[in-house]
C-alpha cells in the first residue's frame, strides 16, 4: 500500500518559507510584496480562487490589491491601466483573472502584462524564457507537481516519467520541468498508442486529462509515483483522474484530488511573486547604494 501525497502540507512548509523571507527582509527595511489581481466583469476568475489568493497572501504579508473593472471597460483602458502596473516600482506581480468575460481579446491584453511582473507565467515572453532554460516564472501548477515529486525523492535523474496531457499549462510545462531534473520524458495524448503500456512503464506518472477515474490499477507500475492533476466535476464533488483506491495498492506514492497539486497552486503563485519581489528590493538596494 503507497502513502498519499499530502499537498496541504507540503504548501504549508512553502508557506512558512514564504512568510520567514518577507518577514525578515521586511525587518531589514523593504517594502512589503504586492501583487495586482485584475478582475473584469462580475464573472471575471473564480470567486473561490480569488478568495483563496487573498487569504493566502494575508497569512504571508504580500499585499493583494483587488482591481475591479466593469466588462463596459474597453480593451484600450484595461492596457492602459496594465501599463501603469507594469512601471509602478510598488507592484511586483499582476494576476488577471481568467476567462475574462464578452469579447475581450484576452491574448492582446495578457501581452500588455511585463514578463517581469508575470507571475501567472502567462505571457509569450515569459514562457519563451522558461523554454530557452532562461531566468523565468514557472508556470504554478507544474511547479506544484514537481514539488509533490521531490517531496518523494530528490534526485530524479534517469527516471521514466510519463505525462498524460499535452495543454499549455500544463502537460507540456510539466514535461519541461521533468525533462530539466533529467527524467526520460514520454507526453500522451487523445491520439497515444497503446496508453496503458506506456503508463504502465513509467516510475513517474502525471496524469491531466480532466476524465475521472480514468487512470485504473492497469495503467500503474508498481512502486510508481502518481500525480493527479485532473479535476472534474461530478455530482458536485471534485474528482481527479486516478482511481485512487486502487492505484494506492500498487503506486508508492499517490496524489489525492483535493488535496493533492490544487492545494498547493496558489502557494506557488505566492512563491512567485515573492521571487519577483525579492528581485526588485534587492535592484532597489542595487540602484540606491550605486547613487
Ligand atoms: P486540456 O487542455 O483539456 O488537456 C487535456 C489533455 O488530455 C489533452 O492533451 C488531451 O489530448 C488529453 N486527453 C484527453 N483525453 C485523453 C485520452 N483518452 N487519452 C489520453 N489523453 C487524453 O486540460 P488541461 O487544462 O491540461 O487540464 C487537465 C486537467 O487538469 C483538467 O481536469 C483541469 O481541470 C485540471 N487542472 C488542474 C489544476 C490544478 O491546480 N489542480 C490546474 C490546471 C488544470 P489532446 O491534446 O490530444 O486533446
Amino acid at each position: 500500500m503507497g502513502i498519499r501525497l499530502n499537498g496541504v502540507e507540503l504548501a504549508k512548509k512553502f508557506k512558512a518559507e514564504i512568510k520567514d523571507t518577507i518577514a525578515k527582509e521586511k525587518n531589514m527595511g523593504k517594502r512589503t510584496p504586492s501583487l495586482a489581481s485584475i478582475i473584469i466583469g462580475e464573472d471575471g476568475g473564480s470567486l473561490s480562487y480569488i478568495k483563496n489568493q487573498v487569504k493566502i497572501s494575508e497569512e504571508l504579508g504580500i499585499n493583494y490589491e483587488v482591481l475591479r473593472f466593469p466588462k463596459s471597460i474597453s480593451e484600450d483602458e484595461i492596457i492602459e491601466y496594465l501599463e501603469e502596473l507594469n512601471k509602478s516600482s510598488n507592484v511586483d506581480g499582476i494576476i488577471l483573472q481568467l476567462p475574462l468575460p464578452g469579447a475581450f481579446n484576452e491574448g492582446r491584453i495578457i501581452e500588455s502584462i511585463s514578463y517581469k511582473k508575470d507571475v501567472d507565467s502567462l505571457t509569450d515572453i515569459n514562457i519563451g524564457k522558461f523554454y530557452k532554460g532562461e531566468e523565468s516564472f514557472i508556470p504554478c501548477t507544474a511547479r506544484s507537481v514537481l514539488q509533490l515529486i521531490k517531496s518523494t525523492c530528490d534526485d530524479l535523474r534517469g527516471k521514466k516519467a510519463v505525462v498524460v496531457g499535452r495543454s499549455n499549462i500544463v502537460g507540456k510545462p510539466t514535461s519541461y520541468l521533468l525533462l530539466n531534473e533529467h527524467c526520460t520524458v514520454t507526453i500522451c495524448h487523445s491520439n497515444t498508442k497503446e496508453l496503458k503500456d506506456i503508463c504502465k512503464s513509467a516510475d513517474i506518472l502525471v496524469t491531466a486529462l480532466g476524465i475521472p477515474n480514468f487512470i485504473t490499477v492497469d495503467y500503474v507500475k508498481k512502486e510508481a509515483i502518481v500525480i493527479d492533476v485532473g479535476t472534474t466535476l461530478v455530482d458536485g464533488k471534485i474528482r481527479g483522474d486516478v482511481d485512487f483506491d486502487s492505484v494506492i495498492e500498487v503506486a508508492s506514492y499517490v496524489s489525492p484530488v483535493p488535496g493533492g497539486v490544487g492545494a498547493m497552486t496558489t502557494t506557488m503563485l505566492m512563491k512567485n511573486t515573492c521571487e519577483a519581489w525579492l528581485k526588485n528590493v534587492c535592484e532597489d538596494t542595487y540602484s540606491n547604494s550605486s547613487k
